[in-house]
This record gives structure tokens, C-alpha cells and sequence, in this order.
């Protein structure tokens, strides 16, 4: 085991905050060391587990162009990529988070998506539109939807390849095994960590710290602490490493405890899956179909709006929605007029899957479910949908139900041809919401209003962002803004103490 080096710059965490950190930390000239707690096999925390999915204003197709310059022109041709403008990213942040998300904050991310993923090209980040989960061809042509349009290169694994072979290039020390437990701090600010590393606790002193080691969503304890009851029997999406380290040394130091601590992002996640992510499965767990379906839970009942939005405004919330269920469980259902348009996700072997030709055969095959009920209430759904409105995936189309006590607002089709399928699924967690305050430099800032010198935040463990609810592919694009912003500004600071 080799001895830690110190360095200008101390970046904790191995994800996408914490590498976009060490990059622009490095970019100032700084020296920086990343200390990961995963070994390597593991590093790359939950950045590692996604799809590569990141959210970014375009006005167009030239912005498009220019974070993927291999766009052809028949791609160009054969799809409606529209604009998603900031003034729409922005009121899409206002809006789902109820109006609650930091404005400040909010404004940055919006602003700086586009900057910041130019920047991550130009440090070997590829990036190309994602036909297969945000478009869907009707009459010939792809039209995209919901704001999401671009994801990495190889998903996750792909982005967390490139951000680890920039750093190499930047000369940036990587030290795996390696957990941070304390800050070094006194009267003056943070000059430092303590760490654990092959069995040994040592101090690393450095002139800035970033933290970007993730949020408290693998801590089973804290879950139940600060999101209540019944957390404690979510599943975790992704890495195991992320139990709140960062955030308790900040607060140790006197950080302030900032955004919605109660709140996290959680979805509908195969009942079987592993209490934490398996690597090699990925996101493949999750079930975001659901508004092309209905979902029952053991009463034999449908529980909440399938349809109320497209997927990437309801699907980080509904997670929580499921775990309030009778045994924290629901199927979704379909029938074969929409298991086309099914995710990648429902076709991987690890699936919780029952297949029927009539519906009273499916329901008596879903484990743990009131199927006499379920079946009545296929039929009132059934009668419900208004089928004189036109279906249509790409835009929220108004097929709906009427007179249900709980409707279904868009995508209703009625669950009638066989064979018929369902799906199991419980909650996943996927991050916490609560966290530190930064400043729109990255600065954290402490339970009296003033930014700890030396100290930087950046990623999941960031409070005031998301509060309630989440627009799909933000965590990524967070973690690129402000890590690049607390990476900058670690290093400038950093070399301006040198
Ligand atoms: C299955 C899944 C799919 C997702 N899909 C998407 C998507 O498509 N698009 C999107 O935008 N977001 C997605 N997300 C959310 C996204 O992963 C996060 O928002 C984002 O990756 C968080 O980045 P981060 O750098 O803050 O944290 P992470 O990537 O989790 O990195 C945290 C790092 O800190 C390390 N660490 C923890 N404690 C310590 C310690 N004490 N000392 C040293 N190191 C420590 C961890 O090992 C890890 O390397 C998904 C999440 C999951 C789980």
C-alpha cells in the first residue's frame, strides 16, 4: 500500500462531481489527489451505474451538433430533435421541484449544461443522442421528448472511462480503498482529511477540500432517520459506498445542513433485485414503461396517475409512491398493443416477469395480489379510457380516462389483447436530497452564512437542488456544473495560497 501523497487539492469521491472537480482543480494548475473509498473494480460510485443520460439546453440542432459532431445528416433528417431551451430547463427545475429548487443554483446548472459539456468533450467525453429510450418513430420519423436527448458515450461505464483516462492525462493520483473520515479544519478553515487507508488512519494536508462522495442513500440507518419509516426496506440502486461521509464531516466543521432532507429520488425497481446495484446489470432493474400500462398493488388496486407526464417528470418520485404500498410492492401491466414500446430494461434476464393469455390467468399469476379486485378493476379502467382520443408516445397525447377516483391522464389503452404481461416491481433509491450549502462558487458555506475557507461541494451531497421530485438525467449534469465551478474554484484558491 503506498503512502498517500499530499496535494494542493483533495477531491473525496470517485463519480462525476468528484472527477469533473479534479479535472478543472487541475486545469488551474493545481495538484490534486481523488481518495476513493471503493476499490478499483468498484470506483466510480453511482455515475457508474447510469445510463449516461444528461440533461442540456440546446436552441438547436447546431448546439446538438456541437457536442456531437458525428451527427450525420440522414440522423438529422430522420429526427424531430426540437429545442429544449434554458427558459424551459428552468421552469422544468421550478416546476417539479414545486418551486422550491434554489434559483441561484438552479440558474447556474441551466446556464453552464451547455459550457460545462463542451468542456467534457474537449477532455475526451463522447456524447450521442439517446434514440432508443427518449424517441420513439411514429410516421417514419424519431421525435424526441421530455428535455432528455443526450447521453454519454458506453452510458455510465463510458463516462466514468473517459473522466478516469482525462485524469490520467492530468496527472491527477488516484488512491482507491481509500475513505475519507474527518476534516482537518481550525479557526482558519479546512486544511486537509483524515483518512483510512490499507488499515491505517493518516492525515493528508492539502489547501482545499472538495466533497463529492454522493449522498446518504446506502446508509439504511440515516434513511430511516431523515426519510422515515419504511426507508429502510428500499432497495439501493447503486453503489453501496455512498452512506453520508461527506456531508456528516461538513456538518461536524459546522456546514450548514441545506435542501430537502426528507426528500430523495427513488423509482420502480425489479422486487428481486440485490439490496445494492449490481455493476453488471447496471440501471436494467428499473421499470419506466409504466405510462404505457396501469400499475395494481396487493389490494388489486391502482394507486397513482401512471400517465400524469411523460416518464422523466413522474419517475424519480413514483419510487416513493410504490414503497408506500401494502408490502411494498406493485405489478405493471400490459397488453400487446404497447409491449413494443417497452424499455430495453423489461427484456434483461434478471426480470420479475408473468406472461398470460387471458386476464384472469395473468392475475392469479401475480404473487401477493387480491386478483378478484384486480380484475374489476382492469374492467372499470377499461371502460374508462377514452378511445375516441388518438394514442400517441411522442407527445402527452390526452387519452384519458374519465370518472375514475384515480384517473389515468395521458397514454390509456385499454388492457384487452393478449398475451398480457407484468412486471414486479418495490423501490429503488437512487439519491438523497438533502445536504450542504454551497455558494455559486462551489464554496460551502456554514450555519452562519459564511463560506468555510477551503471548502468545496460538489454532486449528490449538495442540498437546495431537488426537493420532492427530479427531472431525469439532472444528477449528471449537476455533478458536471458544480464540480467543474468547486474544482476551479478549489484549485484557484489552492494555488493562490501556494
Ligand atoms: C441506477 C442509477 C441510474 C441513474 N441514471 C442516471 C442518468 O441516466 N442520468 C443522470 O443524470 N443521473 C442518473 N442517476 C443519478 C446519478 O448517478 C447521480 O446523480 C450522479 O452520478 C451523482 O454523482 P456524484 O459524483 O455526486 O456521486 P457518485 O457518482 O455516487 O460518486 C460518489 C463517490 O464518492 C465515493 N465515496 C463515498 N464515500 C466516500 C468517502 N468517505 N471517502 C472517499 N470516497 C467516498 C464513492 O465511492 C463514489 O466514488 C442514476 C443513478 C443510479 C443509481
Amino acid at each position: 500500500m503506498t503512502l498517500l501523497p499530499s496535494a494542493d487539492v483533495v477531491v473525496v469521491g470517485a463519480g462525476n462531481a468528484a472527477l469533473c472537480a479534479a479535472l478543472a482543480a487541475a486545469d488551474q494548475g493545481a495538484s490534486v489527489l481523488v481518495l476513493e473509498r471503493a476499490p478499483e473494480a468498484e470506483r466510480g460510485g453511482n455515475t457508474r451505474f447510469t445510463a449516461g443520460a444528461i440533461r442540456c439546453a440546446y436552441a438547436g440542432v447546431d448546439d446538438l451538433r456541437a457536442l456531437m459532431p458525428d451527427l450525420n445528416a440522414a440522423e438529422i433528417a430522420s429526427t424531430d430533435f426540437g429545442t429544449y431551451t434554458e427558459d424551459q430547463f428552468f421552469d422544468d427545475m421550478a416546476r417539479v421541484t414545486e418551486y422550491r429548487a434554489d434559483p441561484d443554483l438552479t440558474d447556474l446548472l441551466v446556464r453552464r449544461s451547455h459550457p460545462t459539456l463542451l468542456w467534457l468533450r474537449a477532455k475526451g467525453v463522447g456524447f450521442r443522442p439517446i434514440w432508443g429510450r427518449q424517441a420513439f418513430k411514429v410516421g417514419g420519423r424519431f421525435k424526441f421528448w421530455g428535455g432528455l436527448t443526450i447521453e454519454a458515450w458506453g452510458g455510465g461505464p463510458g463516462l466514468v472511462d473517459a473522466l478516469f483516462a482525462a485524469a490520467g492525462e492530468q496527472r491527477i493520483e488516484v488512491a482507491y480503498e481509500a475513505r475519507a473520515l474527518e476534516l482537518l479544519a481550525d479557526d482558519q478553515g479546512v486544511h486537509g482529511v483524515q483518512v483510512r487507508h490499507g488499515g491505517r488512519t493518516r492525515a493528508v494536508p492539502a489547501r482545499a477540500v472538495v466533497l463529492a462522495c454522493g449522498g446518504f442513500e446506502a446508509n439504511a440507518e440515516w434513511r430511516t432517520r431523515y426519510l422515515g419509516p419504511g426507508w429502510d426496506l428500499a432497495k439501493v440502486r447503486g453503489t453501496r459506498f455512498n452512506t453520508g461521509d461527506g456531508i456528516r464531516m461538513a456538518l461536524a466543521i459546522g456546514a450548514m445542513p441545506w435542501g430537502h432532507w426528507s426528500g430523495c429520488h427513488a423509482v420502480g425497481w425489479d422486487r428481486n433485485a440485490p439490496d445494492f446495484g449490481d455493476l453488471a446489470v447496471g440501471d436494467g432493474f428499473q421499470k419506466h414503461s409504466y405510462p404505457f400500462g396501469i400499475m395494481l398493488n396487493a389490494n388489486g388496486e391502482r394507486f397513482v396517475d401512471e400517465g400524469a407526464d411523460f416518464r422523466n417528470y413522474t419517475y424519480a418520485k413514483y419510487g416513493h409512491v410504490i414503497l408506500r404500498q401494502p408490502h411494498q410492492f406493485a405489478w405493471q401491466v400490459f397488453d400487446r398493443n404497447v409491449t413494443h414500446l417497452l424499455r430495453d430494461e423489461y427484456r434483461i434476464r434478471q426480470v420479475t416477469k408473468v406472461t398470460a393469455d387471458t386476464l384472469e390467468e395473468l392475475l392469479a399469476k401475480l404473487e401477493g395480489v387480491n386478483a378478484e379486485r384486480a380484475l374489476a378493476t382492469i374492467r372499470a379502467y377499461n371502460a374508462a379510457v377514452r378511445t375516441d382520443i388518438p394514442f400517441n408516445p411522442n407527445v402527452k397525447d390526452g387519452r384519458r380516462t374519465e370518472g375514475l377516483a384515480i384517473p389515468k391522464s395521458n397514454w390509456a389503452i385499454t388492457i384487452d389483447a393478449p398475451p398480457f404481461e407484468a412486471y414486479q416491481v418495490t423501490c429503488g433509491i437512487t439519491f438523497t436530497f438533502g445536504g450542504l450549502r454551497i455558494t455559486t462558487a462551489g464554496q460551502v458555506i456554514d450555519s452562519d452564512g459564511r463560506p468555510i475557507p477551503g471548502l468545496y461541494a460538489a454532486g449528490e451531497l449538495v442540498g437546495g437542488l431537488f426537493y420532492f421530485n427530479y427531472p431525469g438525467g439532472t444528477g449528471l449534469m449537476s455533478g458536471a456544473v458544480f464540480g467543474q465551478l468547486a474544482g476551479a474554484a478549489a484549485g484557484q484558491a489552492a494555488r493562490g495560497a501556494a
